[in-house]
């Protein structure tokens, strides 16, 4: 077990990160770094493996970097451990962090085991960056523990966390975890329970329509982008953004969007349907709004 911590940002000590993978290391990390007892767990151990390789070389890249000093990482990978059993990582935890796949009956599934694996009473956190808050915590036990805090890529360089009210969340859980959230150094923003939330329903708005305006031959892809970075200081264009997000991701989240909201504005363009149907996804595949194949 990770050894108690005393209590950090919004009265939390200990934190479980449930899901291994791309985000939940990145969370764990930044917890640890900020004084946190931190277990991570996954249903894949090799996951388990990796997450502390990738967190090791941030960390060092940190010091080498000169932005981490020796002594925090030190004392971050010291308080960080993993776990193979869930309830291992949720006993005595104060607030658990589900980073698993994006699947509504999946989260729902960890979050029900959470509760039956001695996670009652702990603040119940998802990194959803899409799934409604309130339909995941419907019928636990704490739903007014129970909120949306939505961390963004890479976590241990990205400032932004956005803390999402479900219907139930109780005031005490939302000044907790922004507290929580300050503690590590991060700046939260409060939204409600909205599809796409803040950032998402933005973001992708201007993908699509960025989008729209290539295949209504308005500019080509370079000059649109340049558009926004030279005219708006967006410190990349919509269209670059799309490639390394993944062309499919986006098309992805415009469908669930252009359904939850009712607006035309999320009507996934032809283009992109296109484009996901022949394979060209961005930057993964080596094809999308730019060529990738040289890296
Ligand atoms: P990922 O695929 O990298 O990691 C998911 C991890 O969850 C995997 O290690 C997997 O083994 C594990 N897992 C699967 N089922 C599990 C279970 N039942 N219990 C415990 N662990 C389980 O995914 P990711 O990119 O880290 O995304 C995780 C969540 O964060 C998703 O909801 C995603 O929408 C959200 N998110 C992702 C990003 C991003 O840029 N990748 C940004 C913000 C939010």
């Amino acid at each position: 077990m990770a050894a108690t911590t005393a209590a950090g940002g919004g009265g939390i000590g200990r934190v479980a990160v449930i899901g291994a993978g791309t985000m939940g290391a990145g969370i764990a990390q930044v917890a640890a770094m900020a004084g946190h007892g931190t277990v991570l767990f996954d249903v894949d151990a090799g996951q388990l493996g990796r997450a502390l390789r990738r967190i090791g070389a941030a960390l060092e890249k940190g010091v080498r970097l000169g932005k981490v000093e020796a002594a925090v990482r030190d004392a971050a990978l010291a308080r960080l451990e993993v776990a193979e059993r869930l309830e291992e990582a949720v006993g005595g935890a104060d607030l658990v962090i589900e980073a698993a796949p994006e699947s509504m009956p999946l989260k729902r599934e960890i979050f029900a085991a959470v509760e039956g694996a001695g996670g009652a009473g702990a603040i119940l956190a998802t990194n959803t960056s899409s799934l409604s808050v309130t339909e995941m915590a419907a019928g636990l036990g704490g739903e007014e523990r129970f909120l949306g805090l939505h961390f963004f890529n890479p976590v241990h360089i990205m400032a932004l966390v956005e803390v999402v009210r479900g219907e139930r969340t109780a005031p005490e859980t939302l000044d907790r975890a922004l507290g929580f959230v300050r503690g590590l150094g991060k700046e939260p923003i409060v939204v409600t329970d909205s599809p796409g939330f803040a950032s998402s329903r933005l973001g992708v708005a201007l993908g699509l329509e960025a989008i729209r305006m290539v295949e209504g031959g308005v500019a080509a892809p370079q000059d649109i982008d340049r558009a926004m970075v030279l005219g708006y200081r967006h410190p990349m264009g919509p269209l670059r953004l799309t490639d390394l997000v993944g062309l499919d991701v986006r098309l992805g989240i415009a469908r669930y969007l252009h359904e939850a909201l009712g607006s035309e504005s999320f009507r996934p363009p032809a283009l992109l349907e296109e484009m996901v149907a022949r394979g060209h996804l961005g930057r993964k595949t080596g094809r999308g709004f730019y060529n990738w194949e040289d890296g």
